[in-house]
């Protein structure tokens, strides 16, 4: 095999691991921010596109593997991120999960935007279409989040200053 199909296959397999991270991640978002229904719904929506990108992914990855060697997710690579997104924050989990949810969807674009030249190389149209779908999907996750930024934040310090108003009296 060559050298930029062997790298084209490892790629896949860690965006496949990144999609099973991600899966972990929005779940654990989605049950603690029960007070910010839209950004929930959003999430939720996700959470389910998350499940069809990685089956897409896997549908590519047993075609390739054919049965000749298991497929192997570096999954510890991208464990400790998705950790740190879905780990327990004090107070402002609804920002920290904004600001971690944004940056991991740059990581998903930048990661379909690599394999999509990788198998363009390779000549693998069916991995670039499923690549190509996924790549549109964190692209409209990410502008969503980014429109959302401001007035999540707003709400976010509007209720905190009124928890703190209401604990002086
Ligand atoms: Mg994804
Ligand atoms: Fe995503």
């Amino acid at each position: 095999m060559s050298e930029s199909r062997e790298w084209m296959i490892q790629w896949l397999r860690d965006a496949h691991a990144m999609e099973e991270q991600a899966e972990t991640m929005l779940s654990g978002q989605l049950s603690r921010i029960e007070t910010y229904p839209e950004l929930r719904e959003r999430i939720r929506l996700h959470l389910e596109e998350t499940r069809q990108q990685a089956s897409r992914l896997k549908t590519c990855l047993d075609r390739i593997d054919e049965g000749s060697f298991t497929v192997k997710d570096a999954g510890g690579k991208l464990m400790a991120l998705a950790q740190s997104i879905s780990g327990v924050f004090a107070g402002d989990e609804v920002m920290k999960g904004s600001l971690a949810s944004y940056t991991f969807e740059h990581m998903e674009i930048a990661s379909y935007t690599i394999l999509i030249a990788a198998a363009n190389a390779e000549g693998e149209t069916e991995i670039v279409q499923a690549c190509e779908q996924n790549l549109r999907e964190e692209e409209a996750m990410a502008e969503w989040l980014k429109s959302r930024l401001g007035q999540t934040t707003q709400t976010f310090l509007t209720r905190a200053a009124a928890d703190s108003d209401s604990a002086k009296r």
